[in-house]
C-alpha cells in the first residue's frame, strides 16, 4: 500500500483556458447531477447496516459498513500509516506528524464545495466511508483502538499534533466535543496538542468556547475561497451548499476573541479564480488580526464539481506561497509588494538577495498548517501530497533538497546565474558507482 495515487490530472504549465493563471471567469464549477432517492442520506449503507469490524480501508467491500463518529472517525492514509493501522509508505517521507481525525457518518457532509472529494452530490456514486479526500483515501478507525495506541506510549508518538476535522452534519458540534473529550482524558494536551478544523456553519461562539474550555490549541476556519464571491460560487447558493461567507467570518471573529493572537487561523485554497492581490490581501487581513492563514494549492480532485480544471499554474502558486510566509513569518506587508496589471506580483518588498536567501531556506515552500515541535513556521500538518501528486509537488511535506530548490526557483523565474533545471531532475536517483 502506498499514499501515492494513479494520476489523472497531473498540474499544466498554463492555467484555465490556456491563460498562464486560473481565472476566475475559467473556475465554474460544474453543477451537481441529481441524486436518486434511494442513495440518499447514505441510504444504502443504513438500509444493508453491515456492522463494522475494526479499521475500515476505503474500498476494500462492495459496500461501506455502518460506521459513526464519535465511535468511528476516519484519517488521512499517511496518520493511518503513521499510527501503524495500515501498510504501507510514503515518497521521500517517514511519517506525518499530524494525526487527522475526520468526523464520519454514513449520511456525510451535508455540504456541497465545489472542489471537495466529500461533497454531497457524490451520494450517487459512492458511500461517504470510500471516497477520496484532498487526494488519498480516508481510512475509518475506532476512535478507542487510535487513543489506546498513542495513549499507551504518549512519549515515543510521532505525532506532533492531532487534529479533529468537522464535516456538516447535525451532530457534528456535540460528536467534536466528545472526542475531544475522550481524547484529553487520556492524553496530555501538552504532548499531543489539539486543533479544530471547525464548521462554522452549524455552529456558534458559544461551541468556540467550549472547545477552548476542553482544551483545544488552535482553532481553524476552512474559508478556502479567498473573496465573497469565489466562496458563494464553490461553497454557498452557486452549488446548493449552506454555507456563507458571512458566518465563516463570524465564527472565525469568535475564535481570534476566544483563543487569542497565534492560535487561530484559515485555511486558503490558491487558484480558484481569485487575483495574487486577493489572496495576499485575505493572508495580511488575518496577520493583522493576530492569526495565521494555511494554504493549498488548488488540485482538481477526482469526483469533485471542479475536477474538469485545471490544477493552478506552479509560477502562480510559488509567488503567492512565497509571498504568504514573507507576510506570516518575515514582517513583509501587502503593502510593502508590487503587483501588475493582471494582480500578479512581481515585486516581494524586499531586497532580491534576502528574499533569495530566503527561498533557499526552502521552508517557505512546505506544507503551512497549524505548527509542531520543531518550530513555529514547520507544520506538524505536513498533509503529504493533498494538492498535488509527488511528481510536480506544490506544498512540501519535507524538508526541500537541492534539486527541489532548484525546480522553485525555476518555477519562479529566478535561477541563480548559470543555473539551469530539467523537467524531473530531483526525481532521478543516482548510479551507485
Ligand atoms: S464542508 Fe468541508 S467536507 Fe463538507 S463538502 Fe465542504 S469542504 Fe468538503
Amino acid at each position: 500500500m502506498t499514499c501515492l495515487k494513479r494520476e489523472v490530472a497531473l498540474p499544466g504549465r498554463v492555467g484555465a483556458g490556456g491563460l498562464d493563471h486560473n481565472a476566475a471567469d475559467e473556475m465554474r464549477p460544474r453543477l451537481p447531477n441529481a441524486i436518486p432517492p434511494e442513495a440518499r442520506n447514505g441510504a444504502r449503507v443504513k438500509v444493508a447496516n453491515v456492522p463494522a469490524e475494526g479499521v475500515y480501508l476505503p474500498n476494500n467491500n462492495r459496500l461501506a459498513p455502518h460506521m459513526r463518529s464519535p465511535d468511528y472517525v476516519q484519517m488521512s492514509t499517511a496518520a493511518a500509516i503513521t499510527l501503524g493501522v495500515m501498510p504501507g509508505r510514503m515518497h521521500r517521507c517517514g511519517c506525518t506528524r499530524c494525526l487527522n481525525l475526520l468526523l464520519t457518518y454514513p449520511e456525510g457532509c451535508r455540504a456541497n464545495c465545489a472542489y471537495c472529494g466529500l461533497a454531497r452530490h457524490r451520494e450517487a456514486e459512492r458511500d461517504y466511508a470510500d471516497r477520496n479526500f484532498i487526494r488519498v483515501d480516508w481510512p475509518a478507525v475506532p476512535l478507542q483502538q487510535i487513543i489506546d495506541k498513542v495513549g499507551g506510549d504518549e512519549a515515543a508518538t510521532p505525532f506532533h499534533r492531532m487534529c479533529i476535522s468537522m464535516i456538516t452534519h447535525p451532530r457534528s458540534d456535540a460528536d467534536t466535543v466528545t472526542v475531544l473529550k475522550a481524547w484529553t482524558d487520556r492524553i496530555d494536551p501538552a504532548t499531543v496538542p489539539v486543533s479544530i478544523l471547525s464548521n462554522p456553519t452549524t455552529m456558534t461562539a458559544g461551541d468556540v468556547r467550549r472547545l477552548k474550555d476542553l482544551g483545544a490549541d488552535i482553532f481553524t476556519v476552512a474559508l478556502d475561497a479567498a473573496t465573497p464571491e469565489i466562496f458563494d460560487r464553490t461553497r454557498g447558493k452557486g452549488v446548493s451548499s449552506p454555507h456563507s461567507w458571512a458566518k465563516y467570518w463570524e465564527i472565525l471573529t469568535a475564535a481570534r476573541d476566544i483563543f487569542g493572537p497565534q492560535k487561530f487561523g484559515a485555511h486558503i485554497i490558491v487558484g480558484m479564480g481569485e487575483t495574487e492581490h486577493d489572496v495576499l490581501h485575505l493572508v495580511q487581513e488575518l496577520v493583522d488580526m493576530g492569526g495565521h492563514s494555511h494554504m493549498f494549492c488548488f488540485f482538481p480532485e477526482k469526483g469533485s464539481l471542479m475536477d474538469h480544471l485545471p490544477a493552478t499554474p506552479r509560477d502562480q502558486w510559488r509567488r503567492v506561497q512565497l509571498a504568504r510566509y514573507l507576510i506570516d513569518y518575515a514582517g513583509v506587508r501587502v503593502e510593502q509588494m508590487r503587483f501588475d496589471a493582471a494582480s500578479r506580483v512581481v515585486h516581494f518588498g524586499l531586497p532580491s538577495g534576502e528574499i533569495d536567501a530566503i527561498i533557499d531556506k526552502g521552508i517557505a515552500f512546505r506544507t503551512s498548517g497549524c505548527p509542531g515541535k520543531i518550530q513555529e513556521d514547520i507544520s506538524a500538518c505536513d498533509r503529504p501530497y493533498g494538492d498535488s501528486p509527488p511528481s510536480n509537488i506544490a506544498s512540501y511535506p519535507f524538508q526541500p533538497a537541492a534539486g527541489d530548490l532548484r525546480r522553485i526557483r525555476h518555477q519562479l523565474g529566478r535561477e541563480k546565474p548559470g543555473e539551469s533545471y530539467r523537467d524531473g531532475e530531483e526525481l532521478e536517483v543516482e548510479e551507485q558507482g
